[in-house]
């Protein structure tokens, strides 16, 4: 936490530092009200199968409109959040009011989806971490089996020991695991083998260029190949063009996520969009390579 203890404290920074700092503590401040003055919501981004053309999943991810700062980034408040003790309280407001979103959906004929939750290393790092997030999703009246929570590469690093027995109970609890932001981290392949993964997200960053990049394209090929052996699914994030999605289907990438198929949508607007799409799925080709 920044203190001012006298006048001159502020002497090495530059002005816009000094500026940056007092927003910081001002957003932090206006985080600490954001759950009691109804600040936060649930937007769901649809996940394509390319092989059925089928919506079966749909990620989760927080907004937040601050009556103060108006539309903030969870890449912003999000860290924040887990410098100022706020990350537990938002995280069970998500993962509970992502669960009773998949129940209404279920109770509209929604059933075969998977919804996934974004993770915090920190929250996952939390003792009764499992039983925890068990109670939430039970209490919203879903079972674990359609739920899936998204762990970043960050998870594993500090303690891949700890870290591979929680996710042995979360599988076991009947979750699905997924390694977010797959192949920004640090940590090594070999740790893959040892947990209870079961898909692969690839890192938007490897997508963005896929068409002009053969080396993105290679990563991605090799990422496919390697989860598969390893007896795991891959999506793509961030996939915003018709010859991102033919390359990707070309390599037998199993999912898609991505402006080009659909933003993140508000929960009736995916209701809408799921109803409408289901009706007309067809199967992607999958021989356009590029
Ligand atoms: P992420 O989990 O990797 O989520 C994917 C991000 O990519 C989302 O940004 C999504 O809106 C964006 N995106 C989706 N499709 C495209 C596309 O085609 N092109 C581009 N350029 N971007 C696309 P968003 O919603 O701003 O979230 C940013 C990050 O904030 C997330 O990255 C995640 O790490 C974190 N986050 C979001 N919601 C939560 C949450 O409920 N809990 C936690 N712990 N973190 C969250
Ligand atoms: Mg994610
Ligand atoms: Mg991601
Ligand atoms: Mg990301």
């Amino acid at each position: 936490r920044v203190k001012q203890d006298g006048r001159n404290s502020f002497r090495f920074f530059a002005p816009d530092m000094q500026e940056d700092s007092a927003r910081s503590l001002a957003l932090d401040n206006a985080l600490k009200h954001a759950i009691s003055r109804h600040e936060l919501r649930l937007v769901f981004q649809p996940q394509v199968c390319l092989q059925t053309g089928r919506i079966v999943g749909a990620e989760t991810l927080l907004r937040w409109t601050s009556a103060q700062f108006g539309e903030i980034s969870p890449a912003v408040f999000i860290p924040l959040a887990e410098n100022n003790g706020l990350i537990g309280p938002i995280s069970d407001w998500v993962l509970e009011h992502a669960a009773r979103q998949l129940k209404q959906w279920q109770s509209v004929g929604i059933t075969e989806l998977l919804l996934a939750v974004n993770i915090s290393a920190l929250q996952f790092a939390q003792p009764g971490f499992v039983q925890h997030v068990i109670e939430l999703v039970t209490k919203a009246g879903v079972k674990p089996q359609q739920i899936e929570l998204e762990l970043t590469e960050a998870v594993a690093l500090k303690n891949p020991q700890a870290a591979s027995l929680i996710m042995k109970e979360l599988s076991a609890a009947g979750f699905s695991l997924s390694i977010d932001d797959f192949g920004t981290g640090y940590s090594s392949m070999s740790y893959l083998k040892g947990f209870a993964v079961d898909r692969l997200k690839i890192d938007q960053s490897f997508i963005r260029e896929l068409q002009v990049s053969p080396n993105d394209q290679a990563i991605v090929k090799a990422i496919v190949q390697m989860a598969h052996s390893l007896g795991m699914r891959t999506i793509a994030e961030g996939v915003e063009t018709q010859q991102q999605q033919d390359f990707l289907s070309a390599q037998y990438c199993d999912e898609i996520q991505g402006y080009f198929f659909s933003k993140p949508l508000s929960a009736e607007q995916f209701e809408l969009f799921f109803n409408t799409h289901t009706k007309q799925a067809k199967p992607y080709p999958t021989s356009k390579a590029f």
